[in-house]
């Protein structure tokens, strides 16, 4: 099926006919997902055209926290396992491809991590060990001999040193640069409102600034992703799962490690800010950020780092994730329809995901194989409801 549908695809590549845009491939959303694959496409030489509902990277993309977990290829058994693994070998190289070309950095910096626990019988999961991913478990005395700033209430701690992180804001920017400068058509406030087929193919896509044509279409409209594909038959379970986020600044400039506890992290910024997140919220596409949320976020902050008390709070904001079932993205083409693929759904680790799924997606695109194996990542893939999401969320928020 894969292969089938990829000799199609090249074939449509070779025999496009242009229309509108004069596109290869048409990208439907421009988030961290679509900018990354319209700029490895056009790189390749595709001619893409990418729209956008609103202005390019404020979706998910921009609200994210940019937390980069390590993964090792070694241990990377599952499909998901080798999507993190060459992400995060990629991260970097990017980075320095994105600076390059654009002169604009985006801020990704390996700053380490530590891995909280506030109970003395709270069991640490040997996971990092089984990964095959550094990390020096810390007991209390030497916890808090490095890290005087942290309160007493934290008992112990694994010290990640490869974690690293991304400032989302300034690597989309530069994403949408690197898309200019490669010749990629980028339109923002451009909602596409239905997708026009005809038998086994989409000939076209309607929206505000009318008809597009391209030879294939890419769908990557995160969290919203969904409402386009019901039409089409498909409910894959793609839905938006709130974050708020709360932003101090400390006014000291320092590079120090990312705080994780469960789901919540503080992650301060080289530059003195420090995020403070996340809450997982099912509030349908309501992105508003509530008092009784950042109260909460606050209070967990200041309980791990007493002087954050004294921070100023400088923004909150909240992003809406691209939940999916499992909690792994869907990745391919949609089953039925030879041209239209998707990209959607990752959760809690879009940002971190990007740079492999960007590959494959350009390697499915120009009918090269996948260099990961994408059965896993079907939209009509038999959901396993206990392994996804803990995996996707590894690290990440
Ligand atoms: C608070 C928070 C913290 C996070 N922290 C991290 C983290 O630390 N590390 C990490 O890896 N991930 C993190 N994530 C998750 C990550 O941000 C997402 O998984 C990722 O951004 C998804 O990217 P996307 O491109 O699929 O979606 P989006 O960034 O949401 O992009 C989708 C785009 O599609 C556009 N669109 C929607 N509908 C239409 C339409 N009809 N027509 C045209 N355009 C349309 C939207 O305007 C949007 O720009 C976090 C998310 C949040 C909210």
């Amino acid at each position: 099926m894969a292969s089938h549908s990829c000799m199609f695809t090249l074939c449509v590549l070779r025999i496009t006919v242009f229309m509108a845009e004069h596109s290869d491939v048409l990208i439907l959303g421009g988030g961290v997902i679509g900018l990354t694959t319209a700029w490895f496409l056009a790189e390749a030489g595709v001619r893409v055209t990418i729209v956008d509902k609103g202005d390019f990277g404020r979706g998910a993309s921009w609200a994210g926290a940019g937390i980069l977990s390590p993964a090792s290829p070694e241990h990377a058994h599952t499909a998901l396992d080798q999507l993190r693994a060459r992400s995060w070998d990629l991260f970097p190289l990017l980075s320095r491809k994105l600076y390059e070309r654009t002169g604009i950095d985006n801020g990704y910096l390996c700053c380490g991590g530590l891995e909280l626990f506030t109970r003395a019988d709270e069991e640490p999961s040997d996971e990092w060990h089984s990964e095959g991913i550094a990390f020096e478990e810390l007991q209390s005395d030497e916890l808090h001999h490095r890290y005087p700033e942290l309160s007493p209430a934290v008992q112990r701690a694994y010290y990640l040193p490869e974690m690293a992180q991304v400032r989302n804001p300034r690597h989309l920017k530069a994403l949408q640069a690197a898309c200019t400068a490669c010749g990629v058509s980028l339109r923002p406030g451009c909602a596409v409102h239905r997708l026009v087929g005809n038998g086994s193919r989409i000939t076209s896509v309607d929206t505000d600034q009318g008809r597009f044509s391209a030879g294939c279409y890419l769908l990557a409209a995160g969290a919203w992703s969904e409402s386009l594909l019901a039409p089409l038959g498909w409910q894959p379970g793609i839905r938006p799962v709130r974050g708020q986020i709360a932003l101090l600044n400390t006014g000291i400039a320092a590079v120090r490690p990312m705080l994780l506890c469960g789901k919540r992290y503080v992650v301060p910024r080289n530059d003195g800010r420090v995020l403070v997140g996340s809450t997982e919220e099912d509030a349908g596409f309501d992105a508003r950020t509530t008092a009784a949320a950042i109260a909460e976020l606050l209070h967990f902050a200041v309980s791990l780092v007493p002087n954050l008390a004294e921070a100023a709070v400088e923004r909150c904001w909240a992003g809406l994730r691209p939940g999916s079932p499992d909690g792994k993205p869907f990745l391919g083409a949609v089953p039925g329809i030879d041209n239209l693929f998707v990209a959607a759904g990752h959760f809690r680790a879009g940002i971190q995901l990007s740079p492999a799924t960007a590959l494959v997606m350009k390697q499915l695109l120009v009918g090269e194989k996948s260099a990961i194996p994408l059965e896993e990542f079907r939209l009509d893939r038999p959901l396993d409801l206990t392994v996804g999401e803990k995996k996707n969320a590894r690290g990440a928020s």
